[in-house]
């Protein structure tokens, strides 16, 4: 593995100098405009690859790429940061190729902002199955045993961290509190994510208890490795860690949470874990209610346009999400009107964009015609004018959202963006 100095072609990042820790400073967030009466509020979150102002929506690279669209169309169609996720590129390419490549931004070429997430939801996802399966066949019970219909159990918790089999080769690996701060400091995003346990919405109330007892355990060994890291790992740029608040749909087991991952000195917080969708917003402001204000919160793995909403309100700063970037993929474009499929055989003639007035690339250069018929004949590029559209989509609500909070018309903006989008009964 060799690496020519010469070749780092990005500006060097605040706060990383020469045989030194990266400085804690370079890494900040700032209040602007407090929404009354809830937790929300706008902002700007200081990191040493730039600036993200919140709320922002945090486009998905979980392998070091936005599937299908490169890192300058990402910023020309105003993605401020980038998500990508510790398992997968543990797994591939490891965690050794990404630090001798000078990290995350110079191995993927993205000078921004970036995250990456600890893989714990993988390597537990390996564990429980997954929760809209378990949740369709077992109704109404609660069991610690129950893994989703056709998956065998892949990954085993104790104490100390947890042991799996390798989804991509069947080889038995091991994920602890330690190992998935040394993977994180080696891939060097931004802003890295404590390893916390997940558990699903079908695991017993007992479980959910010793379960954030669990996370708060691992919280603190996190705490300890990522300092031994950051002095350690002298001439980089510091790397902010959050730490992770679980407790399902429990009010008390949220707040204790809470409390508890908000009294040891994070950058920020994640907020993670099981969530029922009715009550994602309640969820969010009981944390708020408990952590310290003046710190970003992130909410990990959003999943649609009306939980946006209700998180924002409710102390949200920052949101990833896959959906617009997946369901792309499938033909499921996101507009004002709510979300429709550009495949269907009515776009096969029809050479309006996918939504009149969006400022996408996508929309002022293609047909829905065109992309229609890319899609249908399984072209790449399909792919990409899709993505592209979607993430825009997003990017451009959490840019309006922000707007909003600032302008004092947030519940206006709310009510008639989401009667609008799902007049007709879209989902997503
Ligand atoms: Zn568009």
């Amino acid at each position: 593995m060799m690496k020519n100095e010469k070749t780092a072609k990005l500006p060097v990042p605040r706060g990383a100098r020469p045989g030194q820790p990266g400085d804690r400073s370079a890494f900040g967030f700032e209040i602007s405009t407090q929404l009354p009466g809830h937790h929300g509020r706008t902002g700007m979150i200081r990191t040493p690859h730039g600036d993200i102002r919140t709320p922002a929506f945090v486009p998905v690279a979980t392998q070091g790429t936005m599937k299908a669209v490169l890192p300058e169309q990402m910023e020309a169609l105003g993605a401020q940061c980038m998500l990508s996720n510790a398992f997968h590129l543990f797994e591939r390419p490891g965690e050794d190729i990404l630090d001798a490549a000078g990290g995350l931004n110079e191995f993927m070429h993205w000078d921004k902002p970036t995250y990456t997430d600890s893989g714990g939801f993988q390597v537990l996802s390996l564990g429980a199955g997954f929760k809209k399966t378990l949740a369709m066949d077992t109704e109404g019970k609660k069991s610690d045993d129950v893994i989703a219909k056709g998956k065998n159990r892949l990954a085993f918790v104790d104490e100390d961290g947890v042991t799996f089999k390798s989804p991509l080769n069947g080889a038995q690996k091991r994920f602890s509190a330690e190992i998935s701060m040394q993977i994180q400091h080696k891939i060097g995003a931004d802003i890295m994510f404590a390893f916390d346990e997940l558990t699903t919405l079908m695991n017993t109330r007992h479980y959910q208890e010793k379960s954030v007892e669990r996370t708060f355990r691992w919280a603190k060994r996190c705490i300890a490795e990522h300092e031994k890291l950051t002095a350690e790992r002298t001439g980089k740029p510091y790397q902010a860690l959050f730490g992770v608040v679980q407790g399902a749909n429990y009010e008390d087991l949220r707040r204790k949470a809470a409390s508890q991952i908000g009294s040891l000195g994070f950058d920020g917080f994640g907020i993670g874990g099981a969530i029922e969708k009715r009550i994602i917003g309640d969820i969010c402001s009981w944390i708020c209610d408990e952590l310290p204000e003046g710190k970003p919160r992130h909410v990990l793995g959003i999943a649609a346009v009306d939980d946006i909403f209700a998180c924002v309100e409710n102390g949200g700063d920052t949101f990833d999400c896959v959906a617009p970037a997946r369901t792309a993929r499938n033909g499921a474009v996101y507009t004002r009107d709510g979300r429709w499929n550009v495949k269907r055989s009515a776009m096969r003639n029809d050479f309006r964009p996918i939504e009149d007035g969006c400022d996408c690339y996508t929309c002022k250069n293609y047909s829905r015609a065109y992309v229609c018929h890319l899609l249908h004949a399984g072209e790449m590029a399909g792919a990409t004018l899709a993505t592209i559209h979607n993430e825009r989509f997003f990017i451009r609500l959490l840019d309006d959202i922000r707007a909003s909070i600032d302008g004092g018309y947030f519940t206006e903006f709310k009510n008639d963006t989401l009667s609008r989008f799902y007049a007709h009964g879209s989902r997503g």
